[in-house]
């Protein structure tokens, strides 16, 4: 593939959380100058896909065109096999304007017992894209698979890592430390990925 970042390279992030900007930058090895899309005053495009890979691509994009640099985006979330892959895309969305998780967790337990589920299997994915202004864009998905487990267990991690175990071990993403967690998450493999394609 002829898109290739050279180091140095000023890349925007387009995400207005400051963990995940850093987060990003370690994941890259600190290769490129990193600037958030929140310090250049870009706007947040809404979300209107209605995929991972669709949102991770238009934030990219969008980002892209304000500021003129090549920029890199990301979209995850939570989904569960018996709420046909809810939350999905939804995942912010269900812990409410306060980010409370806490509610976010309860309402997939909620959801799962009207259901009446048994199959507690789910799954998180990343999807990280990069686009160049005016021009081309990659986009890459990983994902890791588990059971989900309540109540919750942990608090190390953040979102919905409590009721999330992977699969082939027993403790929650939020009982693990967090290198433990780097080495299988979906993100570190949509990075892989993106290292893959791009460096
Ligand atoms: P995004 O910022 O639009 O990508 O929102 C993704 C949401 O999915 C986050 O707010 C988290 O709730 C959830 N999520 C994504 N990745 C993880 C993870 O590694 N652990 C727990 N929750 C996650």
């Amino acid at each position: 593939m002829a898109l290739k970042l050279e180091p140095g390279t000023r890349l925007v992030v387009a995400t207005h959380n400051p963990g995940k900007a850093r987060e990003l930058a370690e994941i890259l090895d600190n290769r490129f100058t990193l600037v958030a899309a929140g310090d250049l005053g870009l706007a947040e495009p809404d979300e209107t896909e209605t995929t991972f890979v669709g949102n991770a691509l238009l934030k990219a994009r969008a980002a892209a065109e304000a500021s003129g640099l090549v920029a890199l985006a990301d979209d995850s979330g939570l989904s569960v096999a018996a709420l046909d892959g809810a939350p999905g895309i939804y995942s912010a969305r269900w812990a409410g304007p306060g980010r409370d998780f806490a509610i976010a967790m309860a309402k997939v337990e909620e959801r799962l017992e009207e259901a009446q589920a048994r199959d507690m299997s789910a799954w998180f994915t990343s999807a990280l894209a990069v686009a160049w202004p005016g021009g081309p864009a990659v986009v890459v998905e990983g994902r890791v698979d588990g059971t989900l487990t309540f109540p919750p267990r942990g608090d190390k991690g953040f979102g919905y890592d409590p009721i999330f175990i992977p699969d082939g071990h027993t403790q929650t993403f939020g009982e693990m430390e967090a290198l433990q967690k780097d080495g299988m998450s979906h993100r570190a493999r949509a990075f892989a990925k993106l290292k893959a394609a791009l460096l």
